[in-house]
């Protein structure tokens, strides 16, 4: 090992320089070239098994060249990874992420300022409390509003919901929730975000209650049933979640009624906003979240619909002393200041410790592009969605199951109609399958309403109108042939 370590020291100095870091983003810029005209396959054919196989080497005992470990990513990683940037990939909520914060990931990596503590990220410290304050003026939230960086959606309401259940509950943190812990009420379709924090906080996941929905969003007359029912019981009600932007279908819940149930009953809302609070940067679109400010708090992914690279998540509260009430520890090590001064320090009101300053790719985003230039994007990637609904009112074989209300849409093969229920439900299943494997194109399926359907989420700006049509010609030869074989 001795000889080893002059030899490693050295390279780690070759390594840092340009012609290194010039290799890595020369197989960057080839994938945005290879991906920019829609060539080549979408996904790789290889299953689990063969990939894992490509792997399956004994742990490297000594390093070796820059450029044969570049060699590797190229041919076996970069390959057969999923091409997110090729425009018919339609698939999961996870962008084709805008280059100019892509390149600062690299960024972020090598200054590696954790975000948690001021004083180890003096400058991403600010960078962040900007960006959460933005955020905050866009939501409408007040001055006395806050939030940090999360590592994504499902951590974003599990923290909010840890908030809520310090306003409901304040001796839970030491004490636990006791035998007869508040509920938690959302819509049928909200993310299992929402049903795992329950769980995760102790509550039991029997107190998270599925309010039914009308049009695939919240029904806010059966929302004010259910929170009756629960007065009548005397249970009480620790925080009712409405979606913004629904995994299923992009549906938007009422938050202005829902929100005036709230106010009304004094109970503590929170807007799922990860996929749509990103609307608010749309003029088209950011009606569709009226009444967001009348929310306690709000999950928001900018690696959604602002099209950052993973990851990258928020949650805000209207005041901020809720999110500092939801962590009551204390760590002298880390943490300075007197009690009650508001502290930079943002790993006080976070559930994790050392972090990535992605708060940095998200202001690069805004400084290059603009808000006004990630709300035109969020309109590109709906109208699109829109265009994909439209192509399927021209075609026989399929049927439409909504309207897109964002960039999310849910579909099927019908072919003639006359196959039943449970073949159809069979055949789309498999569509999706084939299709896939196919490398034209890359979509996703749920359930919806007891009927399978296939599923495309629009978030790749080079996505074009002649895409969705030949995303559909493949879906359409494909549904055929399983029809009638
Ligand atoms: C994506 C999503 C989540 C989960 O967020 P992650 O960033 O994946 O943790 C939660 N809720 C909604 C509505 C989402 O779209």
């Amino acid at each position: 090992m001795d000889e080893l370590r002059p030899r490693v020291l050295s390279d780690l100095e070759d390594d840092a320089l340009a012609p290194a870091a010039e290799a890595f983003t020369r197989i960057a810029v080839d994938y945005f070239a290879a991906t920019r005209k829609g060539e080549g396959p979408v996904s790789t054919p290889l299953d689990a098994a063969e990939l894992a196989r490509r792997f399956d080497e004994p742990l490297p005992a000594e390093g070796r060249p820059l450029e044969e470990v570049v060699e590797r990513l190229r041919v076996d990683v970069l390959a057969d990874s999923n091409r997110l940037c090729h425009p018919r990939s339609m698939g999961h909520q996870v962008s084709a992420p805008l280059p100019a914060a892509v390149w600062t990931e690299s960024l972020i990596a090598a200054l590696n300022q954790s975000g948690a503590v001021q004083e180890m990220s003096p400058v991403g410290t600010a960078v962040e409390n900007r960006i959460v304050r933005w955020m905050c003026d866009l939501a409408g939230f007040g001055p006395r509003a806050g939030g940090t960086f999360t590592s994504g959606g499902t951590e974003a309401t599990f923290t909010a919901l840890l908030a809520a259940r310090a306003a409901s509950l304040p001796s839970a943190w030491k004490d636990g929730v006791g035998a007869e812990p508040p509920v938690v009420l959302h819509g049928e379709h909200a993310h299992y975000a929402v049903a795992r924090a329950v769980g995760a906080l102790g509550l039991g996941t029997d107190a998270a209650i599925a309010i039914p929905s009308d049009g695939w969003r919240m029904d806010v007359s059966a929302l004010e049933a259910a929170l009756r029912r629960q007065e009548e019981c005397g249970r009480r009600v620790m925080a009712v979640v409405a979606t913004a932007g629904s995994t299923a279908t992009g549906s938007f819940d009422d938050l202005d009624a829902v929100g005036r149930l709230c106010e009304e009953r004094g109970l503590w809302l929170h807007v799922d906003g990860a996929h749509g609070a990103s609307a608010l940067f749309s003029s088209t679109h950011r009606g569709r979240l009226r009444g967001i400010e009348r929310a306690r708090s709000l999950a928001w992914d900018p690696h959604k619909m602002m099209l950052m690279p993973l990851s990258a998540g928020v949650v805000l509260v209207r005041d901020e002393r809720d999110l500092d009430a939801a962590f009551a520890q204390r760590a002298p090590y880390l943490f300075h200041g007197a009690e009650g001064e508001r502290s930079p320090d943002q790993g006080k009101r976070s559930f994790q410790c050392s972090r990535r300053l992605d708060a940095l790719k998200v202001w690069v985003a805004l400084q290059r592009y603009g808000a006004g230039g990630v709300g035109a994007l969020y309109d590109h990637l709906c109208a699109t969605a829109r265009a994909f609904h439209a192509a399927i009112g021209r075609r026989e074989p399929f049927e439409a199951l909504h309207e897109p209300e964002a960039n999310i849409l849910c579909f099927r093969y019908v072919g003639d109609r006359s196959l039943d229920p449970e073949r159809l439900d069979a055949l789309n299943l498999r569509l999706r399958e084939l299709f896939n494997r196919s490398g034209e194109g890359w979509i996703t399926t749920t359930v919806l309403g007891g009927k399978r359907v296939l599923r495309v989420t629009v978030m790749n700006p080079r996505t074009t109108g002649s895409d969705v049509e030949r995303v559909l010609d493949g879906l359409e030869r494909t549904g055929r042939q399983l029809a009638e074989g």
